[in-house]
C-alpha cells in the first residue's frame, strides 16, 4: 500500500495552498478532471468565465505576491469596485442602508424614520432579527430580507446573527446620514484584483509550483478509515497517511467517514446551492460600467448579475447570472434559462437585437454555508475529535464557514507550517 505524510482531499485553493507550503511528501487527490475547485474558469468562444464572479481582495501581501509577481503586470486588472441595485425599475448604490437617500422621497422617508424608531437589542436570536435591530422596518422589507432569502434560499431566522461574518456591510445611523453627502463607506471588496485570463490562471500558479506527478485528477477518495488512517480511493487505490488533510465539502466528508453520528451531523448541515449561468452575447448591454448588481424583488428569479466585459473592458456583453436554491430543490436549468432570458429583457438589459452566441451552466453545491450556532457546535466538536486522528478539515466548505479564497490560503497555510513543526 502505498504511504504518503499528507494525502490532501480535493485541489481547490485549499488544497493547493496547503500543498504548497509542505514539503515534498504529498499526495492530491482530486475527483474532478481540471485543478482549481471553485476558482475554476472556462473559456467558451472568446469568452472567459468563471464559476460565478471570483475576485481577489487582497488582504495580505504574501498571497497578493505570490500571484502577480509571476505574471506580467498587463495581464492583472486592479478594479474599483461599482455596484449597484436594481430596484422597482431603477438603479441605486450599494450598500441598500447606506444609500436610501437615492430611493424616492417616499420610501425614503419611510426607511430614514423607521431606521430612527427601530427596535435595537443588546442581543440578537438569529440573523433577520438583528437586521430588524439594527436597520429598521424599511431598509429590512425593501431589500435586506428579501435579497438575503433569495441567496440564501432559507427562513433568515435560522441564520445566526453573524452568519455573514465581516462580509456583511454594517453601517450606523452616522454612517448612513454622512453617506448622503459623502461617499465614505469602505467595505471589505472596494478594491480588487482580476486576471485577463479568469481567476482559474491563479490556481494554475499554485499548481505550477507543486509536483505534478502528486496531483491525482480524476480521482475520488470514497471514504476512510479512521483509525487505520487509510483512505479508498475510485480508481482503487488505497493509501496510508499520516496526516488527512481534507478540503472536499463537510457535508459530503462526513460520509465518507463511514460513522453513523458523523452521518447525523452531516444530515443537520444546511447550506444552499447557487446555479450559474455564464451567457455571452454579441454586443454590449447598456450597462457599461457596473461590475455586479444585486437584485432583491422576487419576481426575478436571480438575485445577482455579474459583468465580466465591464471589468476586462470588452466590448461583447459577457457576464454571469446567480440564482439561490435549498439544499433539497430540484433544479430545472431549462425552464431557469429561459426565465432568465426573458428577465434580462425585462429589466432592460438584454434587448432584441442582442443575440446569445454561447453559453454554460454551473450548479455550485454547496454554495453558501447556513451558520448556525447549534450545528457550528456540533462541528467544533467534530473537528476537535478528528484531530486526535490526524484529520483536519479546512477550507470554505470542509471547515463549513464563509469565507474568501485568501481566507482559505491563510488557514491552509497556518497549518502546513504548524504540521511542518
Ligand atoms: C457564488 C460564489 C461566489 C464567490 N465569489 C468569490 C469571490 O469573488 N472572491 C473570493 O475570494 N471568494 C469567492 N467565493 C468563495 C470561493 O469560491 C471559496 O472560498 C474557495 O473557492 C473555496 O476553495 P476550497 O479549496 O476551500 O474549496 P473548493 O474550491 O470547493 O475545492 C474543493 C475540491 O475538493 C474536490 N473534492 C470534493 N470531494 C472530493 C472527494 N471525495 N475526493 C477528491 N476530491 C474531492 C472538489 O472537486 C474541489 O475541487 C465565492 C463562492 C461562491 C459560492
Amino acid at each position: 500500500m502505498k504511504k504518503v505524510k499528507y494525502l490532501i482531499v480535493g485541489a481547490g485553493v485549499s488544497g493547493l495552498t496547503f500543498a504548497n507550503y509542505v514539503k515534498n511528501d504529498y499526495l492530491i487527490i482530486e475527483k474532478e478532471s481540471r485543478i482549481g475547485g471553485y476558482c475554476k474558469t472556462n473559456y467558451k468562444n472568446g469568452f472567459v468565465w468563471d464559476y460565478a464572479g471570483h475576485f481577489f481582495h487582497f488582504k495580505t501581501d504574501e498571497f497578493k505576491n505570490k500571484f502577480v509577481n509571476d505574471v506580467d503586470s498587463s495581464d492583472i486588472i486592479k478594479q474599483e469596485k461599482c455596484t449597484k441595485i436594481y430596484y422597482h425599475g431603477d438603479y441605486i448604490d450599494f450598500p441598500f442602508q447606506t444609500n436610501i437617500h437615492q430611493l424616492e422621497k417616499q420610501e425614503f422617508i419611510d426607511c430614514l424614520y423607521d431606521l430612527f424608531n427601530k427596535a435595537e437589542k443588546k442581543k440578537y436570536d438569529n440573523f433577520l432579527d438583528m437586521l430588524y435591530g439594527k436597520f429598521g422596518v424599511s431598509i429590512v422589507e425593501k431589500f435586506l430580507r428579501p435579497y438575503n432569502e433569495k441567496l440564501y434560499a432559507v427562513d433568515l431566522r435560522k441564520l445566526d446573527k453573524d452568519a455573514m461574518g465581516r462580509f456583511f456591510p454594517y453601517a450606523n445611523k452616522e454612517d448612513i446620514i454622512n453617506n448622503m453627502k459623502k461617499n465614505n463607506v469602505k467595505s471589505y471588496n472596494n478594491q480588487f484584483l482580476y486576471p485577463k485570463n479568469g481567476a482559474g490562471s491563479f490556481m494554475e500558479i499554485l499548481y505550477n509550483n507543486l509536483d505534478k506527478d502528486k496531483v491525482l485528477v480524476d480521482v475520488e477518495v470514497t471514504s476512510v478509515n479512521v483509525s487505520k488512517k487509510v483512505a479508498m480511493l475510485s480508481n482503487g487505490d488505497e493509501i496510508n497517511y499520516e496526516f488527512l488533510i481534507n478540503t472536499s465539502p463537510l457535508n459530503n466528508f462526513l460520509n465518507i467517514l463511514n460513522q453513523q453520528k458523523f452521518k447525523k451531523l452531516s444530515d443537520e448541515l444546511s447550506y444552499n446551492k447557487v446555479l450559474v449561468f455564464n451567457l455571452g452575447f454579441n454586443k454590449k448591454s447598456k450597462l457599461d460600467k457596473e461590475h455586479w448588481i444585486y437584485i432583491p424583488e422576487k419576481k426575478y428569479n436571480f438575485y445577482r448579475l455579474g459583468f465580466y466585459d465591464n471589468i476586462l473592458n470588452s466590448d461583447k456583453l459577457s457576464m454571469y447570472v446567480e440564482i439561490g436554491y435549498g439544499k433539497d430543490d430540484l433544479v430545472d436549468v431549462d425552464k431557469q434559462l429561459e426565465l432568465t432570458l426573458d428577465n434580462l429583457k425585462e429589466i432592460g438589459i438584454v434587448d432584441i437585437d442582442m443575440k446569445l452566441e454561447a453559453y454554460e451552466s454551473i450548479i455550485m453545491d454547496p454554495a453558501y454555508v447556513h451558520i448556525n450556532s447549534v450545528t457550528d457546535k456540533k462541528i467544533k466538536k467534530f473537528m476537535d475529535k478528528i484531530k486526535d486522528s490526524n484529520i483536519y478539515s479546512i477550507g470554505r466548505y470542509g471547515g463549513w464557514t464563509y469565507c474568501s479564497m485568501e481566507d482559505c490560503m491563510v488557514v491552509a497555510k497556518e497549518l502546513a507550517e504548524k504540521l511542518e513543526g
